[in-house]
């Protein structure tokens, strides 16, 4: 089973959410009511070694095509090329 998932944003508010949605269904803001516009499809997960959840904490950009990949890959899961390491934390002082 896929549920494809959809960002939908409030016009008004600008508010997006992420939901599995069908594309034909009209969703309404939880809070305010007002119904939402589907501004586009969220990709399912490519296959991926990484272990860590896809959330903006884990994800860095690719410096060869700009997408989005975990931290803890070494190599860009879209394109296949090699992200170099990471930058160290600053030390806590
Ligand atoms: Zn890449």
């Amino acid at each position: 089973m896929s549920e494809q998932r959809y960002r939908l944003r409030n016009p008004a508010s600008g508010r997006e959410v992420v939901l599995e949605a069908e594309p034909q269904e009209v969703y309404l803001d939880r809070e305010t009511g007002q119904p939402l516009e589907l501004v586009g499809k969220v990709l399912p997960l490519p296959p991926s070694r990484s272990r860590l959840p896809w959330a903006v904490a884990n994800l860095r950009f690719c410096p060869w095509c700009d997408q989005l990949a975990q931290k803890d890959l070494n190599e860009c899961p879209t394109c296949g090329r090699r992200m170099g390491p990471l930058a160290p934390p600053a030390p806590i002082r």
